[in-house]
């Protein structure tokens, strides 16, 4: 028999148009149906080193979910994802795909790699709608825990130490749970309903969520130490960074968390019906060039009023950090990208902005993050008429929670350190993972950092 003949490219994920898209705040993946998924699956060819599941933090059993799909067991699939991930929908969805698992898929070398992610998309939503199997719970061990943040790291490890019979209580500082996967990430990449879902899969497991609970202020973490066993600090990356540059006093210029959060969160774009309002004006720029500040710029560019959205950067597209399909999508959205550009200062009147003064650079040689170096072109300054700015330079750790802790590790970055293997930090019962550790990552990295500490803290409790 000769050698089965394999597609080179992916069987594409079908999506709205951008046209209709801008319109609305819905999906814009519609999906695999299950006839494409099966396809799909087939490009797998099993390879019996799987690189794939190296490549993927959380190690999640690739090959042998992608068979499931291919012999179109779907739930099968999902449960068999969901015994190292349990945010299949999630991850599927938001996961740097293309520099983690299919990064390094086989098939890839050919072609385009295996679709992992549209396929793990699938077989979680596939079996949510279904209906998702009861979770088991191990019987109550007495012990008693506090997660501080309802993210995907917070999320995962409530769930994991849940199940081993621990009563969890996650502390949440706004007043919906889901933290980044809520007002990070716009529904147009997630859907809130999906996060809803799987935070329901919490409450079966009868983990407590209190909501508008600031550690830091409403409690410290002293009093939480005092009465739960341990704690787990998963309260992500809520510190902007901001440019040192005249006029960022000016109304109409804002940070990425507080522009997101407004319009996911608040549901700024149907003011006057909710009550928080995001002020745009017709034209948007957005500063930064990763995937924050794609999300940013979407989010500007559905939003009543606006005309033209800038994406402002000062490296060229090739050095941009968004993932290569936000940029995509951010393009054929009709973003306008004012690449090896950089900000001088924001102009203003009456204390409103009013336009934003750039100046042209050029590369020069790589500097230590291993990108080339942007330098200015001496007199090349320009000016754009703007009406709001948002800043998406990055974030770091959230510092209200370790306000006057002592004892507590922190890095020069502002990060909680904790020991690589459990994520215990240098106070006794403490764990962290996730943004508060790293600064910026990803939501499939929070989870993993949350499984380790979830085991961590299993044998802590059984220790003590
Ligand atoms: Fe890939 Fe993310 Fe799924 Fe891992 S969790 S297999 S990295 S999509
Ligand atoms: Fe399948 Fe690619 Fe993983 Fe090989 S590396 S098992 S082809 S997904």
């Amino acid at each position: 028999m000769g050698k089965k003949e394999i597609r080179k490219e992916k069987i594409p994920v079908p999506e709205r148009s951008a046209r209709e898209r801008i319109k609305d705040f819905k999906e814009v993946k519609l999906g695999y149906t299950p006839e494409l998924a099966i396809e799909e699956a087939k490009r797998c060819i099993q390879c019996p080193t799987a690189p794939c599941v190296e490549g993927c933090p959380v190690r999640v059993p690739i090959p042998q979910f992608i068979e499931l799909i291919a012999e179109g067991k779907f739930v099968d699939a999902a449960r068999k994802i969901k015994e190292e991930n349990v945010l299949p929908s999630i991850c599927g969805r938001v996961c740097p795909q293309e520099d983690q698992c299919e990064k390094v898929c086989v098939v890839g070398k050919l072609g385009q790699p295996v679709n992992i992610g549209a396929l793990e998309a699938f077989a979680g939503d596939y079996e949510a709608k279904v209906g998702v199997e009861k979770p088991k719970k191990a019987e109550s061990t007495g012990k008693k825990v506090a997660v501080i943040g309802s993210g995907p790291g917070g999320i995962t490890c409530a769930a994991d130490l849940a199940k081993l019979g621990h009563s969890v209580t996650i502390f949440e500082a706004l007043h919906e749970p889901g933290g980044v996967l809520i007002y990070g990430i716009p529904e147009f990449r997630l859907p809130n309903e999906i996060v809803y879902g799987e935070l329901d899969v919490l409450k079966e497991l009868g983990v407590e969520v209190k909501l508008n609970y600031v550690i830091g202020k409403t409690k410290v973490l002293e009093e939480l130490r005092n009465e739960f066993d341990a704690v787990f600090i998963a309260s992500g990356a809520g510190l902007p960074y901001m440019l040192n540059i005249e006029g960022l006093n000016l109304n109409g210029v804002y940070a990425a968390n507080e522009f997101l959060t407004r319009v996911n969160l608040m549901g700024a774009y149907r003011f006057p019906d909710y009550d928080t309002p995001v002020f745009t004006g017709k034209r948007v720029a957005v500063i930064g060039g990763g995937n924050t500040a794609m999300d940013v710029a979407r989010t500007a560019k559905r939003l009543n009023g606006v005309e033209e959205v800038y994406i402002i950067y000062r490296r060229s597209e090739k050095e941009m950090p968004a993932r290569v399909e936000e940029i995509h999508h951010a393009q054929e959205e009709g973003v306008v990208f004012q690449t090896l550009t950089n900000p001088v200062k924001f102009l203003g009147e009456n204390g409103w902005l009013k336009g934003i003064e750039c100046v042209r650079m050029e590369l020069s040689e790589p500097d230590e993050s291993g990108r080339r170096r942007p330098i200015p072109i001496e007199g090349s300054n320009f000016v754009i008429d703007i009406d709001a700015a948002v800043l998406a330079i990055g974030q770091g750790p959230n510092p209200i929670v370790m306000e006057g802790v002592d004892g507590l590790d922190i890095g020069k970055w502002g990060q909680i350190v904790v020991d690589s293997e459990t994520c215990k930090t240098s106070l006794e019962g403490v764990f962290a993972g996730g943004d508060v550790i790293h600064g910026g990552s990803t939501v499939i990295q929070a989870m993993g950092d949350a499984r380790k500490a979830a085991a961590a803290i299993h044998e802590y409790l059984f220790e003590n």
